[in-house]
């Protein structure tokens, strides 16, 4: 075990600044949850009725005035975030958030880079060890290959020895062991900053049953300095800025804003201290907290796609509620660009 500390880049030299972009390879919570035969041939009904009613003579853009629930749907992926460097070649310039299912198809993504080679390195911030969040890493494909450095930073100080214990037998075949990378841990400080490349990252405290942790990343773009807070899995219990503490400054003027959605306000209600929030409770904190733009994950696998878009459309509602109240009462409502995310949705913070 070192210390996040000796992951610094040492080198001194100034990084350029680069675009940033955030990619979600896996929104949905708790368990994956891959579409079934009989829900893709609905939609496919549907989506060629649709177009032969339309008139339209081309396919493509006709699919893509559909809304997502009607095409590919939010996907069945569990937690895993990129954060990307734009054009960016050093080991550094890439962060992954959690190793949920959609690390297995980011890990074939990097593959094709130096990671191939076995001359990678990669950095894995881990939020907390709930299975969702971890049943990715046993295929995530450099870490099988010599040469490569794998490194995983978490705050809690059984990070080790839960990493560890995925690749064991009966369960995996392959022992932590036998792996032919290089695999370092990292224990993090809670609220306190450290360096990856030119990523300054912060860890700061969600509300869940086993303690978790969000990360605020800061970088330099060539317009401005940006922060991308991750705020899943969270039910949110602490809302107010008394009750947040110091922790309210992983939300503060956040460029981008992840947010945990598994429930529909009502559901949130009757799941108490199930450790998961919903859509209008980010969307109040983000207008507090000037927060420019929220996407929202962690969908409950017991949720249809139609299910999905209905909670968007409640989120709607909601967000044109407050809207209406702020103009009642002569008041200007800040802009927040918002919507549930799905698999492979991405945001260019420029
Ligand atoms: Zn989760
Ligand atoms: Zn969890």
């Amino acid at each position: 075990m070192s210390t996040a500390a000796d992951s610094n880049n040492s080198s001194g030299t100034t990084l350029i600044k680069r675009e940033v972009r955030v990619t979600f390879w896996g929104v949905r919570g708790s368990l994956p949850t891959p579409q079934t035969p009989e829900a893709i041939r609905g939609r496919l009904r549907e989506a060629l009725t649709g177009f032969a009613e339309s008139g339209a003579s081309h396919a493509d853009a006709y699919l893509e005035s559909l809304p997502i629930s009607a095409v590919g749907g939010y996907g069945g992926d569990t937690a895993c975030v990129e954060v990307e460097r734009v054009g960016g070649n050093l080991a550094d310039d890439r962060l992954i958030i959690d190793c949920g299912s959609g690390l297995r198809r980011l890990g074939g993504k990097i593959m094709s880079g130096p990671c191939g080679r076995g001359q990678g390195k990669v950095h894995i911030l881990l939020t907390h060890f709930h299975w969702d969040h971890l049943v990715g890493l046993p295929f995530f494909s450099p870490i099988f290959i010599p040469g490569n450095e794998v490194n995983f930073y978490a705050v809690q100080p059984d990070l080790s020895q839960n990493i560890q214990a995925m690749f064991r037998k009966p369960f995996f075949p392959v022992a932590f062991e036998e792996l032919r990378s290089t695999v370092r841990f990292h224990q993090l400080e809670p609220r306190q900053t450290f360096k990856i490349g030119a990523f300054d990252v912060t860890p700061y405290q969600l509300d869940h049953p086993d303690p978790c942790w969000g990360y605020r990343i800061e970088f330099e773009t060539p317009k401005a300095r940006r922060a991308y807070a991750h705020a899943v899995d969270s039910e949110c219990t602490r809302i107010s800025e008394f009750d947040l503490g110091e922790d309210v400054k992983l939300y503060r003027q956040a460029d981008l804003l992840l947010f945990d959605a598994q429930y529909t306000l009502q559901e949130a209600a009757e799941h108490m201290n199930w450790g998961h929030s919903a859509a209008p409770v980010g969307l109040d904190l983000a207008l507090r907290e000037g927060v420019k733009c929220i996407r929202f994950a962690h969908h409950d696998p017991g949720a249809s796609d139609a299910k999905i878009a209905d909670a968007e459309r409640q989120t709607r509602a909601y967000m044109e509620a407050l809207g209406s109240f702020a103009k009642q009462n002569a008041r200007i409502q800040p802009d927040v660009d918002w919507r549930f995310a799905h698999d492979g949705d991405s945001i260019l913070l420029d």
